[in-house]
Parts: C-alpha cells; sequence; structure tokens
C-alpha cells in the first residue's frame, strides 16, 4: 500500500523536525548561488519553520532573471539534467538537477505512482510530452523504477496510442485530461467499446493542467477505470509534488521534499486552512538548484483533516485556476504578453487584439482577434490573407499551438472601461 510506509506516515512531529533539518540545509546551501548570494540569504537566521517568512519569494521572473546559470549552487560537473517549463517565451525557466536531485524526484513520483496503485507487473503508457517538458521522463523513471513496462508513446497520435492500448495490454495511462476527453470522443466516434478492447486498463493520472471533478468522472466512466489527480511543476522537479490517493478527497503535498505556505496572492499573508490562497513552495532536498518560497501562482487551499490512507501528510484542494494571466492549452503554459510581443512586431497590426480559449470537441482552441492597422483596408482580402497568414506562423512558433487568426477592422475590438480584457476564457473546463 505504501511505497516508502515511514516517510509517508511520518509522525507530524517528526515531519517538522525533518522539515526544519531541510530547510536549514536549503538557505545554507541555496546561499551560494550568486541569485539568493545577492539577496543576503545568509542574514537570516532559521530557527524554526515560522522563520522561512523572513526570506523573500521567488518567482518566475526571478527565474528569468537569473537566466542562464544564476540559481545553481553546485559545480556545473554535478549537473546531469536540466528541465524547462512547458511555455516557450523567450527566456525560458530552466531547472538543473543534480544525479541526486534525479534520484530523489524519481522516488517522489514512484511514490504517486505506488500509491495509485501501480506495480511491477503493469504496463504504464505515458502519453506526455518527452524532451525539455517534464511530464515524459518524470514519470517514465517513476514508473520504471517501481519496475513497470514503461511505454515511451508520447503525446498525439491517438491511433497508434489505442494499437498500443491493446497490443501491450496498457494498465495504466499518464495523459492530460483534455487529451484523455479526445481519446474518448475518437473511441466513441469509432464505436469502440473501451471497456472490451482494453480488458487490463485500470487507471490514469490527469495531470499539466487544471480539470474539473466531472473531467475525471467522464474519463472514469467512459474507460470503466479510476483516475487520479497528480499535480507539479517544473520549478519544482515537475510532477510528484502532490498526488490523489485512493480516497481521492484532496493531493497529498509532499512535505518531507517541500515546505507548504498558501497564502493570499495580493498581501502576501499566509490563509487559515480551507482558505482558497497561492501556493508558496520551498525545495526540501533539492541540491543543484534549491527554490525559496516559489510563488507558483497556482490557487488552492489546504485541508487539515487526517486522511483515511493513514498519510500524515497535508492534502490540497483541486486546483482552481492562477492568480496570473498564465493560459495552459493543451498542456502548455502561454502568457498573453507572448502573443502582444508578436503581434507588436507585425507590420499592418492595429491597436487591439483579443484571446478567444473555447473548447472544440474537447480540445483547446485558441483564436486571436486582431484589429487591422488603418493604412490597410478591410476589403483587401489578398493582402489581409498573407498578413492573417504570417500571424499564424509566427503565433505557432513562438506558442507551440495553433491559433485561429481573426482580422477585423479597427476600433472594431470593444475597449474595457477599466484594464484591458485581453482573455476571453469559454472552455468547458
Ligand atoms: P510546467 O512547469 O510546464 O510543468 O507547468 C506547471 C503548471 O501546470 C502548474 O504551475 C499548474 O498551473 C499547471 N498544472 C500542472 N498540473 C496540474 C493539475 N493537476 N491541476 C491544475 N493545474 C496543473
Ligand atoms: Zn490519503
Amino acid at each position: 500500500m505504501y511505497w516508502n510506509h515511514e516517510t509517508e506516515c511520518i509522525p507530524r512531529d517528526q515531519l517538522e523536525e525533518l522539515q526544519l533539518k531541510r530547510l536549514q540545509q536549503t538557505v545554507e546551501r541555496a546561499a551560494s548561488s550568486p541569485f539568493y548570494s545577492s539577496r543576503g540569504l545568509k542574514d537570516h537566521a532559521i530557527t524554526s519553520l515560522a522563520d522561512v517568512r523572513k526570506l523573500s519569494f521567488t518567482t518566475k521572473q526571478d527565474l528569468r532573471d537569473a537566466y542562464p546559470y544564476g540559481m545553481v549552487c553546485t559545480s556545473l560537473d554535478d549537473v546531469v539534467r536540466l528541465h524547462s517549463s512547458s511555455g516557450t517565451t523567450g527566456i525560458p525557466t530552466v531547472i538543473y538537477h543534480s544525479a541526486g536531485d534525479i534520484d530523489r524526484w524519481t522516488d517522489l513520483v514512484s511514490r504517486c505512482l505506488y500509491m495509485m496503485g501501480v506495480r511491477k507487473n503493469d504496463v504504464f503508457q505515458n502519453m506526455i510530452g518527452y524532451g525539455l517538458f517534464t511530464g515524459g521522463l518524470g514519470l517514465h523513471y517513476g514508473a520504471e523504477r517501481i519496475g513497470c513496462l514503461t511505454i515511451p508513446s508520447g503525446p498525439g497520435n491517438t491511433k497508434r496510442q489505442f494499437k498500443f492500448m491493446k497490443e501491450f495490454d496498457t494498465t495504466v495511462i499518464h495523459v492530460i485530461p483534455s487529451y484523455a476527453l479526445h481519446l474518448a470522443d475518437t473511441l466513441e466516434s469509432m464505436g469502440v467499446d473501451p471497456r472490451k478492447e482494453f480488458p487490463f486498463l485500470k487507471s490514469a493520472l490527469l495531470g499539466a493542467e487544471p480539470h474539473s471533478e466531472e473531467t475525471r468522472k467522464k474519463v472514469e466512466e467512459f474507460f470503466g477505470i479510476d483516475a487520479y489527480n497528480s499535480y507539479g511543476l517544473s520549478e519544482m522537479n515537475g510532477p510528484g509534488v502532490a498526488f490523489e490517493c485512493p480516497e481521492k478527497t484532496g493531493m497529498h503535498i509532499w512535505e518531507d521534499a517541500y515546505l507548504v505556505e498558501i497564502v493570499d496572492p495580493e498581501t502576501l499573508q499566509p490563509v487559515p486552512p480551507g482558505t482558497t490562497g497561492e501556493l508558496i513552495l520551498t525545495t526540501l532536498t533539492r541540491e543543484a538548484m534549491p527554490i525559496i518560497r516559489y510563488r507558483t501562482k497556482d490557487l488552492t487551499s489546504m485541508i487539515t483533516e487526517e486522511c483515511a490512507c493513514g498519510r500524515t501528510h497535508r492534502k490540497i484542494t483541486r486546483f482552481t485556476g492562477r492568480s496570473d494571466d498564465m493560459m495552459i492549452l493543451k498542456g502548455v503554459n502561454i502568457f498573453p504578453v507572448q502573443i502582444e510581443a508578436v503581434l507588436n512586431g507585425t507590420r499592418g497590426v492595429g491597436r487591439n487584439y483579443q484571446i478567444i480559449l473555447e473548447s472544440k470537441g474537447h480540445n483547446d482552441h485558441m483564436i486571436v482577434k486582431v484589429e487591422i492597422d488603418s493604412s490597410l483596408s478591410i476589403d483587401d482580402f489578398k493582402s489581409l490573407d498573407k498578413l492573417r497568414q504570417n500571424i499564424v506562423r509566427d503565433l505557432r512558433d513562438e506558442i507551440l499551438i495553433t491559433p485561429d487568426v481573426d482580422l477585423c477592422a479597427p476600433g472594431s475590438i470593444p475597449v474595457a472601461q477599466g484594464k484591458a480584457i485581453r482573455v476571453i476564457d469559454n472552455r468547458t473546463l
């Protein structure tokens, strides 16, 4: 039932003792990176867990400013891997890992998988991107450590996914929720009953993007399986940060590896359990690149009730969204400013634009409405079509997703009284 009983069910007082020891080590280690030493990290004595609040927050922007090596605090000789956030902004946020970091991350992922019932006789099909994105390799290593037959099928190529699932008797899939629904749609249109076609399939991990309880239920009912919510972010390794146990009443967040705070995103003061706020995480076991008080921008709340599964690590609720304007489409992080930068750099584009997100079937779809410059005529179809194609191409290069671009006359996008409403999200979660 437990991958590591001692750690997963550690009494709270012992857990806090361990956290304090690890926090002290982390702060000491982090202080040797150029970024944190410039912040005077050494000036703060950490004698209790509450002392973490004396330290400044770290943001995504800090990671970009410290690019490429400003936050590394070991010799580069000891770094064996880098990963990056799924977005494609000019300056990526890059995370470095030592061999020990990879080992500890893998163990956290195995812990999650074991908790949901994955065992060495399972066939694990990993339908998530391999590469800089952490979801592919992170789960791959975790499943292999348990001893599963691990299929690195990667995302997309739906028919091939089905072929593998059928021919290798896949028992567990790792999939982005919107893609799980797409798989269901495709099977339905093929008239295939998944329970007959994949009789060995028993569970799925749904991760990388926000999704609702209804989405989980749809996936579970259609495939006749159990689906578990999996949360992680590249800055905190990737998958393996928080994960549901079979009780399915929130995600256990692994407090031996991460120090957890939930704060009001405006005042940055702690909120009481049960109140939604921004999740702030400090790595407790990372060697090459510790991160202190990272503002995840993800909104959740703390559950304090003990869990019937016996694990003592607290649970957090399903994420309700983010406190910034980052969009997640097909598991890829996109900021409106990326789109704005492309549009600003394009001749013929006017003043205003708007991003509309929709669900097409179960896929995320983006429409970018762009006002043309007043020097162009809305009736000049030929030049407008060329402009449209250029914008589509440049946006695809920047955000890795192909949007529809809708050109419209200058002044035709309504201007809001206050802050511009750049994104209209009509997606069904
Ligand atoms: P990345 O660093 O590219 O892995 O993206 C991490 C972000 O994906 C997180 O900060 C969340 O906003 C989002 N995310 C990942 N897993 C989940 C999940 N299970 N539920 C909601 N959002 C998620
Ligand atoms: Zn539990």
